[in-house]
């Protein structure tokens, strides 16, 4: 198959309306959208990821008024936080609409679903005139591309269309909340953070240890995500960056000074919202390079941060877990 690119909202639009599967820009990552409600062209995202049938994907609306046609109630909570958030990189998780299939939501009775704010995403969505289900543009398990070159690279040949834009903005996924509980709980952070959700909605709550990811019923938390092929060492600064490993290794972080001995390549972030950004794209440089060991700063967990550092700690799983479920 060859993958056309294009910077034309119409042109991609058209590609999925006929059943195709097509990468597009958001401001969280580059998602890979097919019609969410013809089963076919969703089993089509799963062959193109390699991605586990029982994970869940995120259906994509260019607006609030099109959850309806996805949920079959949208519970009090869910209104408030699209009413503050849609558009944006927010995902509410509402009672499944008997019309999505079951392909969507995994066998799942919720589905998630998300408005996004991009102003390409926004025309394609529109102009696709159906809700889109997608995850994000990279193979399973990998780190979720930023740029439309990182999700050539990971599905070139794969799929009919990539719909072209910029850098996405925020560089992490969206924050998922589960509205479909008595409390909303956060399964996901991302850039839309607890505070700001406990402003609109005060009793939302963060998922105990089992519910990250996904509730204990949800697939979602079974599969590594975010992983690049180097190894990853969450480090609290360049100082700890071991000397012997310098020669093959990199580094991101806000400080970078005062190494022993300065690694192969250097990152250095102005803000937590720059490391956010550049963070995946860094990691898919760093492949190309054939860099054994990436060395990532910790930073608080306030803010953006709390969504950073989870998924470096994810990134920095033990790479034996990482090698079985690669294999799925
Ligand atoms: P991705 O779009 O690749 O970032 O993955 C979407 C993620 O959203 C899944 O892996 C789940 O963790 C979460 N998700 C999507 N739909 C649901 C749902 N109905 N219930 C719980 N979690 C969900
Ligand atoms: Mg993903």
């Amino acid at each position: 198959m060859i993958t056309k690119l294009t910077r034309s909202p119409s042109v991609a639009a058209a590609i999925l309306r006929e059943g195709g599967v097509v990468a597009f820009p958001t401001e969280t990552v580059y998602g890979l959208g097919a019609n969410a409600l013809d089963a076919r062209s969703v089993r089509a995202i799963f062959r193109a990821k390699g991605r586990p049938r029982d994970n869940p994907l995120i259906v994509h609306v260019p607006s609030a008024e099109f959850v309806g046609q996805v949920a079959q109630r949208i519970p009090a909570s869910a209104r408030k936080l699209m009413e503050h958030f849609f558009p944006g990189p927010l995902t509410v998780i509402v009672p499944r609409h008997p019309g999505v299939p079951q392909e969507v939501t995994a066998g799942l009775d919720t589905v998630g679903v998300r408005c996004p704010r991009h102003h390409v995403a926004q025309e394609f969505l529109q102009a696709c005139g159906c809700p889109v289900a997608a995850p994000s543009a990279n193979r399973s398990g990998r780190p979720s591309p930023t740029t439309w070159q990182m999700a050539l690279a990971e599905l070139d040949g794969r799929i009919p269309c990539i719909l072209k834009g910029g850098r996405a903005e925020i560089g992490l996924e969206s924050t998922v909340v589960d509205c479909t509980g008595s409390r909303p709980v956060v399964l996901r952070e991302g850039a839309v953070h607890l505070e700001q959700l406990r402003a609109v909605v005060p009793s939302v709550r963060t998922a105990a240890g089992g519910e990250r990811h996904g509730p204990a019923r949800s697939p979602g938390l079974k599969y590594r995500h975010y992983a690049p092929r180097p190894r990853v060492i969450l480090v609290d600064g360049p100082r700890d960056v071991p000397v012997s490993e310098a020669a093959r290794a990199a580094y991101i972080g806000i400080e970078a000074r005062g190494f022993r001995r300065r690694p192969l390549r250097v990152k250095r972030c102005r803000a937590v919202s720059d490391y956010a950004k550049g963070l995946f794209s860094f990691f898919h440089q760093c492949e190309r390079d054939g860099v054994g060991t990436i060395f990532c700063q910790r930073v608080p967990r306030e803010g953006l941060g709390q969504a950073l550092m989870d998924r470096l700690h994810r990134a920095a799983e033990p790479a034996r877990t990482r090698k079985a479920e690669r294999s799925f």
